[in-house]
This record gives C-alpha cells, sequence and structure tokens, in this order.
C-alpha cells in the first residue's frame, strides 16, 4: 500500500461526541436543542444508522416505568437485584426520566405496542417495541438535526492539556487519514466492552457474540491512559441468550413466562433453590444456579413452551423477528424442534458494561468524568446497572446538558504539536512496522492470546466465570507479557490497523479488570463474579465501590476503597 504520512484533518468544534450509539446521538440531539448554533460532531467508528449494540434492531424498552411502577420502586428493585451496591443517585435520575426519553424517540418515529392506548409490557418495567429500524431512525433525527457525523472515524486517545480532555485523536478505517479534533467539551459514548475473553463459540464463528463485537473498550482505554477514575469493573455481565444465535432470553422469560428446565425437565429453579417459597432468584444468580445445574450433569438448561397456546407461539415469533430472525430461521425450517425440545440457552460473555451491570467511568449526578472536559454516559458509563437504552438515552442527554453548560464560557485549546507528532506514532506504528519489515505479531493472534488467558485464568466459560486470586495473578502475570509484545504489533492494511488497537484497547481494559477481580475478597454477584477463595458475601468489609486509577506516568494501577452512602448521595432529589 502506498502510505507514506497520513494526512491530517485539523478540526475545531463546540462539542465532540465520540460514539454515535443510543447515547452518543441522545447526547448529539438534546445539545442541538438547548443550542441551534453550537457546533456539534459525532465521531463515530462504524456507521451511525447501523452501529452499536442497537445495530440489529431490539424489542423493548427495557427500563420504564410502568403503570404500576415508579421511580423509587425502580431504585429499589435495581439496587436489590445488584446486591445492596449501585449509585442509587445515577439509577434514580435515569428512573425519573426514562418514560420522557422514550416519548421522545417514539415522537421520531420509533412504533411502541400499544393495547388500549397504553403501552404493552413486556415485564413489570419494561415495554414492547417494535424496534428493528431503532437505529435509523436514531441516525435521521441525528441527520435532521444538523449534526456532523464523521463515520468510520475510530477515536485512539484524547487530546489533553494538563489534566483536561480537550479534544480526541482517531483515523479514517477506510482511507486512513488522521483526525484531530479539538473541542471545548467531550462526550465519551463508545459502549462497553467486549472480546476480553474467549467466545463461547469457536473458529470463523467466534465474533458471534451477544454484545457488539465492535464495541472493544476504546472509552474505557482512554479513559485509563489519561488517568481518569473507573469504577466496578469487577461486576462483570455474562447474559443467558438462546444458544447460537445470542438472542435475549428477557422475552421469553418475561413476557411469555417459561420456565427454565434441566435436561430432566425439571423446574430447577422452583424446584431444587425453591426461590419462589423464600425470594426471587437475581439474575446473577439465576445464572449460578443454572451452572450448578450443568457441573451436577443435568445440563444443557432450556426454556420450555409446554403451556404456550398457538396464538402465543405466533406472538413469540413475531417478537423474535424485531432482533433475531436468524433464530427463527432455524425454527421456520424445522432445524430445531422448538415446541418439543424447548429453546436451548447458554452464556455468552463476559462482558464489561456499565448499562446492564456497572462498569465504566465514576461519574457525578451530571455525567462529569474525575477529567474535567469529560463527560460520559451509557455503557461506558459506570454505577448505574439495568440503564439500559432508555437510560442510556437519559444519561446522554443528561451529559449534554452539563457539558452545555459549561463550555460556554470557553473556548477550544490549540492542537499541542508534540502531543499530535506522539499520537500519530501511536496511531500508525504497526503499519510502519510491518512497512519495514520487521517481524512482529498480527493483532488476530494477539487477540486469541488474549481471550485465552483470560479465559483460563481470569474467569472464562471454561471455568464455569469461577475466579481464585493465584489464578488471577497468573493473568495478571500474562497480560504484561502480552502488554510488551503489543509494541510488536503489524498491519498490513487499515483494517488491521484498526484491529491492533482494538486488540491494545482490549489489553489495557483486561488489566484493570484483573486488577478489580483480585482486589474484590468476597463473592457479592455469584454467577458474574465467584470468587472459590472468598465464597461468601461480606457487608461489613466489602459494601462499598472499588475505583481504579492508572498513573498515566508510571502505568501503576491503584485501586481505591470508595464508601457506599446512599442517603447521601440521595441527597437534594
Ligand atoms: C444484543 C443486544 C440487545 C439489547 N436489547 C435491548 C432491549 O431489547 N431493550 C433495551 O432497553 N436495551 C437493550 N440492550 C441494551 C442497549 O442496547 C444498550 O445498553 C445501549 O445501546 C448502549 O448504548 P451506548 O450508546 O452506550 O452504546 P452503543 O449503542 O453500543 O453505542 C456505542 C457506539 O460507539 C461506537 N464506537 C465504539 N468504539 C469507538 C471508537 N473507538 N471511536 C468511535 N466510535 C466508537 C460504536 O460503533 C457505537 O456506535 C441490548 C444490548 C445488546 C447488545
Amino acid at each position: 500500500m502506498d502510505f507514506i504520512q497520513p494526512v491530517i484533518n485539523r478540526i475545531d468544534t463546540d462539542i465532540l461526541i465520540i460514539g454515535g450509539g443510543a447515547a452518543g446521538c441522545a447526547a448529539a440531539i438534546e445539545a442541538r436543542e438547548n443550542d441551534p448554533q453550537a457546533r456539534i460532531i459525532i465521531m463515530e467508528k462504524a456507521q451511525i444508522e447501523r452501529s452499536g449494540c442497537l445495530s440489529s434492531g431490539i424489542n423493548a424498552i427495557n427500563a420504564y416505568i410502568t403503570e404500576n411502577q415508579t421511580p423509587e420502586t425502580y431504585l429499589e428493585y435495581v439496587k436489590k437485584d445488584s446486591h445492596g451496591l449501585i449509585r442509587d443517585d445515577l439509577v434514580y435520575s435515569i428512573a425519573r426520566e426514562v418514560n420522557k426519553a422514550t416519548a421522545r424517540v417514539e415522537s421520531w418515529g420509533l412504533p411502541i405496542m400499544r393495547e388500549k392506548g397504553k403501552p404493552l409490557q413486556k415485564g413489570p418495567r419494561s415495554i414492547r417495541i417494535k424496534g428493528e429500524s431503532i437505529k435509523p431512525i436514531l441516525a435521521r433525527k441525528v441527520k435532521d438535526s444538523r449534526i456532523t457525523v464523521l463515520n468510520r472515524v475510530t477515536a485512539t486517545n484524547y487530546m489533553l492539556h494538563q489534566r483536561r480532555v480537550t479534544g480526541a485523536y482517531g483515523f479514517n478505517l477506510r482511507n486512513g487519514q488522521c483526525y484531530a479534533i479539538s473541542a471545548k467539551g467531550v462526550i465519551i459514548t463508545t459502549g462497553g466492552a467486549s472480546g476480553l475473553y474467549r467466545s463461547s463459540n469457536t473458529g470463523e464463528i467466534a465474533h458471534r457474540m451477544w454484545y457488539s463485537p465492535f464495541n472493544t473498550g476504546a472509552g474505557y482505554a482512554m479513559g485509563i491512559r489519561a488517568g481518569a477514575e473507573m469504577t466496578s469493573f469487577e461486576m462483570r455481565f455474562i447474559p443467558t441468550r438462546i444458544k447460537d444465535s445470542a438472542t435475549p432470553t428477557g422475552i421469553l422469560a418475561q413476557t411469555f413466562k417459561m420456565p427454565q428446565v434441566n435436561i430432566l425437565g425439571e423446574r430447577y429453579l422452583k424446584e431444587r433453590y425453591s426461590f419462589n417459597n423464600k425470594k426471587k432468584a437475581t439474575t446473577c444468580e439465576r445464572l449460578y444456579y443454572m451452572f450448578e445445574e450443568i457441573k451436577e450433569g443435568r445440563g444443557p438448561i432450556s426454556f420450555t413452551l409446554d403451556h404456550l397456546s398457538p396464538e402465543q407461539i405466533e406472538d413469540l415469533k413475531v417478537s423474535l423477528l424485531d432482533m433475531s430472525p436468524a433464530f427463527l430461521l432455524q425454527w421456520t425450517a424445522n432445524h430445531v424442534d422448538v415446541c418439543q425440545e424447548g429453546i436451548e440457552i447458554a452464556t455468552s460473555g463476559p462482558y464489561i458494561i456499565g448499562g446492564h451491570t456497572q462498569s465504566g467511568y465514576w461519574i457525578d449526578r451530571d455525567r462529569r468524568t474525575t477529567l474535567p472536559g469529560l463527560y460520559a454516559a451509557g455503557d461506558v458509563a459506570g454505577g448505574a446497572p439495568k440503564k439500559y437504552v432508555s437510560g442510556c438515552w437519559v444519561e446522554g442527554s443528561l451529559a449534554a446538558k452539563t457539558c452545555l453548560a459549561e463550555i460556554n464560557s470557553g473556548k477550544a485549546e490549540q492542537t499541542n504539536e508534540t502531543e499530535l507528532k506522539n499520537e500519530i506514532e501511536h496511531i500508525y506504528k504497526p503499519f510502519f512496522l510491518y512497512k519495514n519489515k520487521k517481524d512482529g505479531i498480527f493483532p488476530r493472534e494477539m487477540e486469541t492470546k488474549l481471550q485465552k488467558l483470560m479465559d483460563e485464568y481470569a474467569g472464562g466459560i471454561s471455568t464455569f466465570y469461577e475466579l481464585h486470586k493465584r489464578r488471577l495473578q497468573i493473568a495478571q502475570r500474562q497480560l504484561e507479557e502480552l502488554k510488551e509484545d503489543s509494541k510488536q504489533l503489524l498491519a498490513r492494511d487499515f483494517h488491521e490497523l484498526n484491529l491492533c488497537h482494538e486488540v491494545i484497547e482490549r489489553i489495557e481494559v483486561a488489566e484493570v479488570l484483573v486488577v478489580h477481580l483480585i482486589s474484590r475478597e468476597e463473592t457479592r454477584w455469584p454467577g458474574y463474579q465467584t470468587r472459590t477463595d472468598f465464597p461468601d458475601r461480606d457487608d461489613k468489609n466489602w459494601l462499598c465501590f472499588l475505583n481504579s486509577t492508572r498513573d498515566p506516568k508510571s502505568g501503576k494501577i491503584q485501586i481505591t476503597k470508595k464508601e457506599y452512602n446512599p442517603q447521601k448521595l440521595l441527597e437534594g432529589f
């Protein structure tokens, strides 16, 4: 390839939003509605019409205050399901606004299913939608709002003026051009991190996973490098999904009330763990007991359709069309006798995300991160589990309002030429190493090494996601070596250059994750975070957040315990 020096696009803007997914689109539209003159740019790695978690459509708004609920009951539910530890202020601020945020998107064209005028409930706190086109709907509104979208430009690092974030760097995945964007305020909305662990699928379909495989933790990695405070990485998310199609199972359990059975047809949660008599299992406990059944030789686990009428089965098929036509095709083609065998489920991940669990930037109520000039929203932001799509919209709006209010008086910093030179070296190094025919390693090979070591030593699928300090320390050592090796990454084209950056991001996120996993010496979230060396929950010592900061100079990761005081968090609401 004829590539000697990159073309550099220097751009100056008011607000830079990195990531054009659910939270990014909401942030951009909110900013435009509040300021018709503001210069707003979305830097998007893919193409915003079909990017991120919403790319293939969804069939429900999973965070919604239905008729019998209030923001207070929502908060209570999220806290209970998260085993007593959440940022009450963040969750509450989301719960108060989710219906409004949903109504806005409905007014842009999102079809909400209704019965007698009321939204049709999927579960106690969720409603059903016809969401196949949810992403094109958001993208169209962004376009109509006169927002500049730089599609296929992936962010690589923040611009920094001392500790202040003053913009970001990136490159175009198709033509390799460099972008240096100075901004008065930056909102990070790049989603969570997938692909840190070996996938439950293998070979050519290894990238077939539940979470967007293109959300590789860029936003986390950029923050970690710049010294931002991160929280709760140890609360990993491991979803159960319809086997081989990665289809979410909420619609099966909640809307169609399908029970989970083992290979013997036993409704094991009720029969063996008697949750119906004592208490309802939380999301991660259900996962934990599923593993127990499999370990005991009673897997695989399925949802049974025994009790469904033909009309309900038809309704189920229709609802699967909104985000999982692949499974429906298998079913319709009779590749699986679903009515006879049930719908088999399997796990996916672990993922690091702030939208289902709570890993991400430590933010304040107004969505400021600990780095001045940087705001975070959506899956990249921590502290508020179960925010789902509507919570991401709320956070995007909140971040945009704060950002706008704080930048009006400021001005964008000029690009620092030394920093730009260093960043160009960082971005294109794998490309130039290959051109100069140095020996090295290609990114797919490194990705396999990373995923294998995380799987075997940091609680992946091959160990039922279980964790032990000694194994985690092995992971830590191997990650150090891998990081050293990553200096020898090679890229033959821009696609591979992107893969190099993705694997570097993943390694940096994995390093922080392993420190978090080692540090929490209890089992708070069985299933997500099962410590075989510390099997019990220990509120006395561990009902607190674990936050981490990496020193930008020494690279050392510092962990701190952050006091948990729910009353204080809710003061002023
Ligand atoms: C399969 C699946 C099904 C789901 N179903 C539902 C549902 O039915 N109901 C519900 O309420 N919620 C659902 N969710 C959750 C919801 O979709 C997410 O919580 C939400 O979309 C997250 O929004 P976000 O903006 O943080 O991330 P995303 O929407 O994923 O957006 C992140 C964006 O950042 C971009 N990006 C990543 N890296 C870079 C980079 N380096 N530079 C520039 N851009 C970058 C990505 O391309 C993407 O566009 C589902 C999630 C998944 C994965």
